[in-house]
């Protein structure tokens, strides 16, 4: 943790609002790789989502009892998502939960959900305590009709038809802790191979990796079952992607899209996006904007249409380029082996 995390990490909310509100207004942040050489023409924007609904809050430490209701919350959202970016002409990357593929799924004789799926032993991370019981003791067992916050079948269909070709990414089958301490490589493996076969059945190839709650690992894994890149925070916020030591793009995480906890106005947090967004252009870098499906519906209603009609105008006016995430890593490979082969 560097010094300034440090001093961050002793602040309560309302001051940690307040210091991030004044490095917004004076221009500190975001912080862009301003030094860089860029092989890009242009700045590129990138959204992805993490649909997951309510497999991703199942052992977190702070909002397990609201899992079922996040799951119906993305539900409710995403349709409103997809009419909005098909409004503006953007595509998503939406990194999947491989259990949102299937629309039914049921117990076998030993009384276990999946069981030819491996499991973890019990482990605690930041967000996540699994301490008792069975790694699929939630799922309902059931079908999308009966419990709609564990199925997705559905809905990647609605994304799949869109009028904008999103693509659809990986976030392993059962959001799991997918470093090297809490998933060894055959559970990887699996969790991968399962996530791979469901997307096939849609005719999906997944070439893009959001790790569950910023669990990296398994990079070996990744690159043998066909992904090519991955979201990851990095020194800069507006930064250029990078080729991993296994062969992977790793694609900047610039910010996360959603309601505050500090009470921000709607004309702030556009004001903070537009920063981001002149930054990407200055410098011909990467913003690459996250969100969970199940955001703040003030969010979502004031302030997300007005996000994507001012990223459509940067694109529309040639200033950037917007791109899903396995787009970019196709991209960016290609640039630098064209400046290797010079
Ligand atoms: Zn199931
Ligand atoms: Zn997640």
């Amino acid at each position: 943790m560097g010094i300034y995390s440090r001093m961050r990490s002793c602040l309560s909310d309302k001051n940690k609002g307040t210091l991030t509100r004044f490095l917004i207004e004076t221009g500190l942040k975001p912080k862009a790789n301003c030094k860089v050489d860029s092989p890009f023409e242009k700045g590129i924007v990138v959204f992805s989502a993490d649909f997951e609904m309510a497999w991703a809050f199942r052992f977190s430490k702070t909002r397990q009892s609201e899992a079922e209701k996040k799951g119906l919350k993305e539900r409710e959202n995403i349709p409103v998502l997809l009419e909005l970016f098909q409004e503006y002409g953007i595509p998503v990357t939406w990194a999947t939960v491989g259990h949102l593929f299937l629309s039914e799924c049921s117990k076998s004789p030993d009384g276990l959900a999946h069981s030819e799926m491996p499991r973890p032993g019990f482990f605690e991370n930041r967000n996540w305590c699994y301490n008792t019981g069975d790694w699929y003791q939630h799922d309902p067992c059931t079908d999308y009709k009966k419990d709609p916050a564990w199925y997705a079948s559905d809905l990647i269909d609605k994304v799949i038809s869109s009028g904008v070709i999103h693509e659809i990414g990986c976030h392993t089958f059962s959001h799991l802790d997918f470093t090297y301490k809490n998933c060894p490589k055959p559970f990887a493996d699996s969790e991968l191979d399962t996530c791979i076969k469901l997307a096939a059945e849609k005719s999906i190839t997944l070439k893009s990796m959001v790790f569950p709650g910023g669990t990296f690992g398994n990079f070996e894994s990744l690159k043998e079952k066909g992904i090519e890149c991955y979201r990851k925070p990095m020194k800069y916020h507006i930064d250029l992607p990078y080729i991993d030591s296994f062969g992977l793009v790793a694609i900047p995480s610039s910010l996360g899209l959603d309601k505050d906890p500090y009470g921000w106005s709607k004309e702030f947090h556009l004001k903070m996006i537009h920063n981001y967004l002149e930054r990407a252009v200055k410098y011909k870098l990467v913003c690459h904007f996250w969100f969970h499906p199940s955001m703040d519906l003030w969010f979502l209603e004031n302030v997300m249409p007005e996000v994507l009609k001012m990223v459509a105008d940067y694109s529309g006016s040639a200033k950037i380029e917007v791109k899903t995430m396995g787009q970019l890593a196709e991209k960016f490979k290609k640039l630098t082996a064209e400046v290797l082969g010079r």
